[in-house]
């Protein structure tokens, strides 16, 4: 089977597992508790918040664990919505792009129907890029915080975030980025990014599902989502996933050292991978920006077929990918990024996406172009056969 499907998820890397088989088996303390094993937990949980703000550039203070991306993204656009609007009842305003994914999106428009607040959502270009202008104008002085996620998920385009950042602090205005599908590939020093939050998924990186990272700046407010006894400093109550922590403070680590190499590598084979498609498939499209994508994601549209139909077909071939967002397979209503993005409902039907991680090869490529290739025109032969019997 060739996996072409990182972008839902990735394999627990061995290095990954042995760090945190201590603390799931011998040390498997309570980092509350006041005895040997509950120290040594608490020591362990506080060096793998040392290693993340390591490579976030940020205070151990900053980062929060959470159980994945999309907890990390509620407490994100909740807490801090919510703890401006506690200070100031008059900031009742939020931002997302068009393109955000659903933990930002319905988070969002939870604070929408729950709490007053209204939502701004700006549009992206046919790339899939938010332009810094059409950002500037959906800013109010009642804005009380901005979300604009780091590269997409579906396309893998990646946002000018730190020129948008920019923009918000500018205003006075808390600036969250969604990094789930960045980190591991781009930069995600919080200081030089400008950023005041910021939310990674462990799953994504070679670390379990289910462990995440929130960074919150300094003294940005956040008022928590979930009420007990009061662990990650009140933010996150609930005995911590210590285990979970160093997967993923781990997993961190080691996508940031072999990153710069790592990154141009795969978007070489990424881009012979692209041409090879667009060559060999008539009418193929490429979804998302040609440049300023993820180095790990090739997206297409295939006009003339099903992107269900292709996955099936692909899949039978030993090609593993994805028709869409996860989130959204198995629905029938087109991708509202695909669609955002001015593609029609119809042509959006037919997209397919491949991710890798940075273990992918080049043999693997060719031979899932050559599926591609072969796919494709199956699943058209097929539907135009079925049309001539009428
Ligand atoms: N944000 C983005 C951009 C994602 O791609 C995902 C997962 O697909 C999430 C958030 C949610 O992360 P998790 O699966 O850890 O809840």
């Amino acid at each position: 089977m060739i996996f072409l499907d990182a972008a839902a998820t990735t394999p627990v890397r061995r290095e990954v597992l042995d760090a945190m088989w201590p603390y799931l088996t011998g040390e498997f303390g309570n980092p509350s508790s006041h005895h040997t094993l509950g120290e040594a937990a608490a020591d362990a949980l506080a060096g793998a918040r040392r290693s993340v703000a390591a490579v976030l550039g940020c205070r151990p203070g900053e980062v929060t664990f959470t159980a994945g991306g999309t907890e990390a993204d509620n407490l994100a656009v909740k807490g801090i919505a919510l703890a401006r609007q506690a200070a100031d009842p008059q900031l009742d305003r939020v931002v997302i792009s068009a393109v955000e994914h659903p933990a930002v999106e319905e988070s969002a428009r939870y604070l929408e129907r729950f709490h007053g607040f209204a939502v701004d959502v700006v549009p992206v270009d046919g790339t899939g890029r938010v332009r810094p202008d059409a950002f500037r104008a959906v800013l109010r002085p009642e804005t009380a915080l901005a979300s604009i996620m780091y590269a997409n998920n579906e396309v893998g385009t990646v946002q000018p975030i730190a020129e948008l950042a920019g923009l918000a602090r500018g205003l006075g205005i808390p600036f969250h980025t969604d990094a789930v599908q960045a980190a591991g590939w781009l930069p995600v020093d919080t200081g030089a990014l400008g950023v005041d939050a910021m939310s990674i998924s462990g799953h994504k990186l070679g670390a379990p599902k289910g462990s995440g990272v929130l960074f919150v700046r300094g003294r940005t407010r956040v008022e928590p989502l979930i009420h007990g006894g009061g662990q990650e400093r009140g933010r996150r109550s609930g005995t911590e996933n210590v285990a979970g922590a160093v997967g993923l403070a781990t997993a961190l680590t080691l996508a940031q050292a072999g990153q710069l190499e790592e990154r141009r590598r795969v978007a070489a084979m990424r881009d012979t991978f692209i041409n090879a498609v667009l060559a060999g498939v008539p009418g193929a499209i490429l979804t998302g920006h040609p440049v300023e994508r993820l180095p790990s994601v090739a997206s297409f549209c295939f006009p003339g077929t099903s992107g269900e139909s292709v996955l099936l077909e692909l899949e039978r071939q030993g090609v593993v990918c994805s028709s869409g967002s996860a989130c959204a397979a198995g629905s029938d209503v087109p991708s509202p990024v695909l669609t955002s993005m001015g593609i029609s409902p119809e042509v959006a039907h037919t997209a397919v996406r491949f991710s890798f991680d940075a273990l992918v090869t080049q043999a693997d490529l060719e031979a899932a172009a050559a599926a591609v290739l072969d796919g494709v025109g199956r699943v058209r032969g097929l539907g135009a056969q079925r049309l001539a019997r009428g």
